[in-house]
This record gives structure tokens, C-alpha cells and sequence, in this order.
């Protein structure tokens, strides 16, 4: 079990549009206890984010419809989904990516490509910071 307040599974919304990708991060995740959703592009992201409410979303920049950039920062822009942190996922290690991952309201910031290891530790990390 991981080490949460929570007395159910956290949900973890993944928005990753490489398949592959979207399977190991999900089985992952599912290992060290989380629930996990799965979204394929910004549109289908958002609307899993407003329905849904995950504990916490992994969200990829270069994704379909809408992009990781605009998909975050309507998600910040909403009420509803203010409070849900976003850990991007970028495909650069740019610092150029890193300034506009805080800039657009981002609680985390991965560069790809990405231990599975590591997307487990931020999403840790981040949840048990909010939850103290
Ligand atoms: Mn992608």
C-alpha cells in the first residue's frame, strides 16, 4: 500500500496518446495501489478530468485535439478541476519546457523518456505533500 490518508485507491488520470506508453505507466501505477483512467487526447483528457475528478493527472504535451499546454490550463482555469494536481510530460529535457510547466500551473514536471520508476515517485511525492 502506498503511504496516503486516502482510505480508497487514488485515481490517476493518465493522457498519453502512445499506447505503449500508456501501459506501462498504467501497470505501474496499478501495482503500488492506484486506480488508474486513461485518456488518448486533450478533448477526451479534459472531459475524464471534469467527470471523473482523478486524485491527480500525468499529462503528455504532444497529444491530439487539444494540446498538454491548453489541456492544463483550461483544467486550471475551472473550478472544478483547479485542484487537481498535473504532472506534465514532456518529450524535450528543454528548460524552456520546465519554465512554462510552472507558468501554465503545473504541480509537476517530468522529462520523457521517463522511468516508469520515476512517474510512480512524482505522483508519490505530490499526492503525499498534498495530503499532509
Ligand atoms: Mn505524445
Amino acid at each position: 500500500m502506498i503511504a496516503t490518508q486516502i482510505d480508497r485507491a487514488p485515481t490517476i488520470l493518465i493522457v498519453e496518446d502512445n499506447e505503449d506508453n500508456r501501459i506501462v505507466y498504467s501497470t505501474m501505477l496499478r501495482h503500488f495501489g492506484f486506480a488508474v483512467d486513461e485518456a488518448e487526447n486533450g478533448a477526451e483528457g479534459i472531459l475524464k478530468a471534469r467527470t471523473g475528478l482523478p486524485d491527480l493527472i500525468l499529462m503528455d504535451i504532444a497529444i491530439p485535439l487539444v494540446d498538454g499546454w491548453e489541456a492544463v490550463q483550461r483544467l486550471k482555469k475551472d473550478p472544478a478541476t483547479a485542484g487537481i494536481p498535473i504532472v506534465a510530460l514532456t518529450a524535450h529535457a528543454m528548460p524552456a519546457d520546465r519554465e512554462r510547466a510552472i507558468q501554465v500551473g503545473c504541480d509537476g514536471y517530468l522529462a520523457k523518456p521517463c522511468e516508469p520508476r520515476a512517474v510512480v515517485e512524482e505522483v508519490k511525492r505530490i499526492l503525499e505533500s498534498k495530503t499532509v
